[in-house]
């Protein structure tokens, strides 16, 4: 097998295992043998025990990349002894990061959650009762269905860390009529995704880094990126292939170490380097000029920006080259920090990329700064003149690389718009408005009578915890929290209910993600279960074959969603009822095999051929391949039946019909237009020929977009650099204030949810913060020795680490450690976190570490072992909310001073002042610009859950003091 070979595919290259000489080529067993497979014991090694397994595909959960994995079910006894990677799934091809077989730590986590639990004492008192499933249900079906009869919709919400599963809420919370959905997305990824999204309507960019000249990542994607280990797996093969591979990061992380060219850009810089290597392009006469004048919506540019030229592409080409004069090497160097000669380096690596650029930014830059989404913006703007879209080696949307489900029953967009998520500040936003929630419900803006929390840590991941703090305790505002979580957290301390759902390998889920240049779906089974099934043991519900009771969302919320309408009245039960068998309550098996049977390409084909129900391929093999290779949707010419009933506006050379749109999930990849006068836009005409384009206003890529000039920022409807606030204009060094970078994740941790992983913690442990040598002198510390990092709200006391690997006036410290827990031997688990004591003061809180992590006695005899005392610091607790005002994302980078510790402080304090929390909210809140027409929101930007047209107007009319 050659080195990094694109591995085997689904399902014949499942079938040859040896070479003809009889040579092993692959590590897995074959897939005909997945049901009996006999090796030695590993535990009992040297001594040779066989051991008989079943081989159960499922898919990680440790991450969003979604990986395979095979779960190795002892035949005999079913326990579940490791797991493995799954060659038949097409995006990670048998391989793993650590955090893959690291899920049987999270299966015999001693500390876990085995049973439903209530709340006994007062909240956050941490005294707790088991229950049954049945009770919890009861309780809380109970109260929603006294919310839906008494039309308190917008007081019920599912607020979601790591979905971890395609379309299941799509499906649950619209049909129980409800706009109730939060996320975590504004924290993460909303700057990128409003980038891409002003652009070509997609949010996500899906780069085909295999067959790239050159690689562009203004992340840390090799380690700990987007869809990293997939990734990683096919930048390598780029690289390997004579790719070039630069990485743009403030700090020397593992991914800048491979790098052929790694520049440390002074943070939120990016942009303008960016657009300094677009002018390059410009000036230079080497773009894909043929790409742009195509696909640009240049004539609209032209009558928005330069209304008095000729509407001709040579206009446009002189007016760009006017625009972008500016940002010359030398301006984005003296910006950036890096030499001129360099940045004109990459500039001309990029030239000569040959139409083959693949480029990502997600997080990072993306996240970090006022204007982050300018960043991925202007990235695309050089993927697109190098006409680096769609090709082989270029960069797609994720949509045309990701497959939606759909589930039986399609429940109709809600008539509602809650605003406690999608609040008439922020009209344009990615998405929900999440991390502002304790600060409106702080104003009064609503209350909730039932909130769930799912695999989600706001407390310890958000901004500004201990304001969640302050809002997850009070019963006024929070009528019920319902924790579901399959391990404890900070957060799950303050529920009422504390639900345990299954982990990576104990629960049903499909997902699909946009990995590579293809199209997959994948699988994730119960491997328990699916074993006890298959060796003829029945299981009614996933909990009684998994750990305790530990149960999974797919039934849960079919269960719940019985109970709150048991006879039907409500019109909620019909959607969980299986079609064809109404009256009876829909199984998983029921959910998937419909899905799998109707709404996957190839897949009931494929499973035919092998004698297979497309359910039951599934659950063979874990996932299936629809498509491999790039494939460019935008140029797909409209087809005949398309074309029945179309009209094309001579104006613009948009396609519009009169047919109805086939029903549509409330699914985030593609936009969904309403029909205007002229009808629904389905493509557009280039040079003569009818295709179906970008689900843009213009069908086009948009260089100016309408969207954002109408709706309030007409300044920057072109892309263009916004100064962040931590420019360096922003820093006084000489008063030791740094720009702190929180966001970088260890390769080897997974935010809330890696704390009970006993192989990960003995790898990562400890946050130290980074500072370079020059500014460690400057401030007289040494490597071990504690600093306090003051931000605008508070101030955290950690060690540093000195190094040459981050600029100077630059400090990191990873968000992954310092977790916490308020009692000695229960909450967040013991081999990951500090006994914290918690002290208030009318909104001033502290928090100090009393212990650290030691060797414990519990069913697992490691933990006896651990030998690391460290547990880390929680930086994210003393960070103000930054909301950017477009894209509604957190700005996580913070301007903070740095000083030697004081006597008083100890390593791994917090000081916060909430009250000052929300002054700075109301500051950031101010710049917000709420719309001055009639809608909330423009009808075509994605947004997740989406209601109904109607539920789109203002209420008032949108009169100008709206908001
Ligand atoms: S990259 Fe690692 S953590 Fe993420 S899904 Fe793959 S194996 Fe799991």
């Amino acid at each position: 097998m050659k080195p990094f070979d694109a591995g085997p595919r689904l399902p014949t290259a499942l079938g040859p295992q040896e070479t003809a000489d009889g040579v092993r080529m692959q590590q897995f067993p074959p897939a005909e043998a997945w049901d009996d497979w006999t090796e030695w014991d590993h535990r009992a090694w040297p001594r040779k025990i066989p051991r008989r397994y079943m081989l159960v595909p499922t898919v990680c959960f440790n991450c969003e990349s979604a990986c395979g994995l095979l779960g190795w079910v002892d035949r005999e006894t079913l326990e579940v002894r490791k797991f493995e990677g799954n060659p038949a799934h097409p995006g990670s091809r048998g391989r793993n990061c650590a955090k893959g077989p690291a899920t049987i730590n999270q299966v015999n986590d001693p500390d876990r959650i085995l049973y439903p639990l209530r709340r006994a004492g007062r909240r956050g008192e941490g005294k707790w009762v088991r229950v049954s499933w049945d009770e919890a249900l009861a309780d809380i079906g109970g109260r929603i269905r006294s919310a839906l009869q008494e039309g308190r919709h917008d007081e019920v919400m599912y607020h979601v860390g790591r979905p971890g599963h395609d379309g299941l809420m799509e499906w649950i919370l619209p049909a129980w009529g409800l706009d109730g959905h939060n996320s975590h997305t504004n924290i993460c990824s909303s700057g990128a995704r409003a980038g891409y999204a002003f652009w070509m309507g997609f949010d996500r960019p899906s780069p085909d880094h295999a067959n790239a000249k050159v690689i562009l990542l203004i992340s840390s994607h090799l380690e700990t990126g987007h869809y990293f280990n997939p990734h990683a797996q096919r930048i390598v093969e780029g690289k390997l292939a004579g790719a070039k591979l630069i990485v743009w990061d403030t700090r020397l992380s593992n991914t800048a170490s491979m790098a052929d060219t790694w520049i440390s850009p002074w943070p939120g810089s990016e942009a303008a380097i960016l657009l300094a290597i677009a002018r390059h392009l410009i000036a230079t006469r080497r773009y894909d000029r043929e790409f742009v004048r195509q696909w640009v919506n240049w004539e609209e540019y032209l009558r928005a920006e330069e209304p008095g030229s000729p509407p001709t592409f040579e206009a446009f080409e002189a007016s760009l080259e006017t625009r972008y004069a500016r940002y010359t090497f030398a301006f984005a160097s003296r910006e950036s920090g890096v030499d001129a000669r360099v940045l004109e380096g990459i500039a001309e690596d990029v030239a000569n990329c040959g139409g083959k650029l693949a480029a990502h930014n997600w997080r990072s830059a993306g996240s970090g700064n006022l204007g982050g989404w300018q960043v991925a913006r202007c990235l695309w703007f050089v993927n697109v003149l190098t006409g680096s879209v769609g090709v082989a080696g270029g960069t797609s949307a994720n949509a045309w690389d990701k497959w939606v489900p759909r589930p039986p029953h399609l429940p109709p967009h809600v008539p509602r718009w809650n605003e406690l998520a999608w609040p008439r500040e922020y009209p344009l936003s990615f998405f929900e408005m999440s991390y502002l929630l304790p600060h409106f419900l702080k104003e009064g803006r609503g209350k909730l009578a039932v909130y769930f929390t799912r695999v989600y840590n706001p407390m310890w991941t958000n901004p500004d915890g201990f304001t969640w703090l302050e809002a997850l305790r009070d019963e006024a505002k929070i009528g019920l929290h319902v924790a579901l979580t399959p391990t404890w957290s900070e957060t799950a301390w303050w529920a009422d209910y504390v639900l345990p759902m299954g982990h990576g390998s104990e629960r049903h889920d499909v997902m699909s993600q946009e990995t590579h240049a293809g199209r997959w779906v994948a699988f994730r089974q119960p491997v328990r279960r699916v074993a006890m099934e298959k060796l003829g043991r029945p299981v009614r519900r996933t909990w009684e074959a998994n750990p305790g009771q530990v149960w999974e969302e797919v039934e849960f919320w079919i269960d719940l969603s019985w109970q709150i309408d048991p006879d039907g009245s409500l019109g909620v039960r019909r959607y969980f009822e299986p079609p064809g068998r109404p009256g009876e309550r829909m199984t998983v098996d029921d959910y998937y095999g419909w899905m799998f049977e109707e709404s996957v390409p190839g897949l009931p084909e494929a499973a035919a051929r092998e004698g297979l129900t497309p359910l039951g391929y599934m659950r063979k093999y874990g996932a299936f391949e629809m498509r491999a290779g790039a494939e460019p949707e935008f140029v797909r010419p409209l087809a005949e039946a398309e074309r029945a009933a179309t009209r094309v506006d001579p104006a613009t050379g948009i396609v519009y019909t009169t047919a109805p749109a086939a029903p549509a999930m409330n699914i985030v990849p593609t936009p969904v237009f309403v029909a205007g006068a002229l009808g629904r836009p389905i493509g557009v005409m280039v040079d003569g020929t009818a295709r179906q384009g970008f689900p843009t206003p213009s069908r086009k890529l948009e260089i100016y977009s309408s969207t954002l000039a109408e709706f309030g920022w007409p300044e920057l409807a072109v892309p263009d650099y916004v100064r962040s606030h931590v420019h360096p204009d922003e820093i006084d060094r000489q008063g030791n204030e740094f720009v702190l970078l929180s966001t970088y994740r260890l390769p080897t941790l997974i935010h809330t949810r890696s704390a009970n992983a006993k192989w990960l913690l003995e790898i990562s442990h400890s946050n130290p913060t980074w500072i370079h040598t020059e500014d460690a002198a400057r401030l007289r510390v040494a490597t071990g020795d504690l600093v306090r990092v003051e931000t605008e709200i508070g101030h955290f006391v950690d060690k540093v680490w000195i190094t040459e690997g981050i600029r100077p006036g630059v400090i990191a410290c990873s968000h992954h450690l310092g977790r916490w827990r308020l009692a000695e031997g229960e909450g967040t688990s013991r081999m990951a976190s500090a006994v914290v004591g918690l002290q208030e003061d009318a909104g001033r809180w502290d928090l100090r570490q009393v212990g650290g992590v030691g060797p414990y006695a519990s069913a697992d005899p490691d933990t006896e072992r651990i030998w690391w005392t460290d547990a880390g610091v929680h930086q994210n607790l003393t960070f103000p909310v930054q909301p950017d005002p477009v894209s509604g994302g957190h700005c996580w980078h913070q301007k903070v001073r740095v000083s030697p510790a004081r006597p008083e402080d100890r390593y791994g304090d917090v000081h916060v002042d909430t009250g000052r929390a929300h002054e700075v909210y109301k500051r950031w809140l101010s710049m917000a610009r709420p719309p001055r027409g009639p809608l909330r929101r423009p009808h075509w930007i994605l947004r997740p859950f989406r209601p109904a047209e109607a539920a789109y107007r203002l209420p008032d009319g949108g009169l100008p003091d709206a908001g």
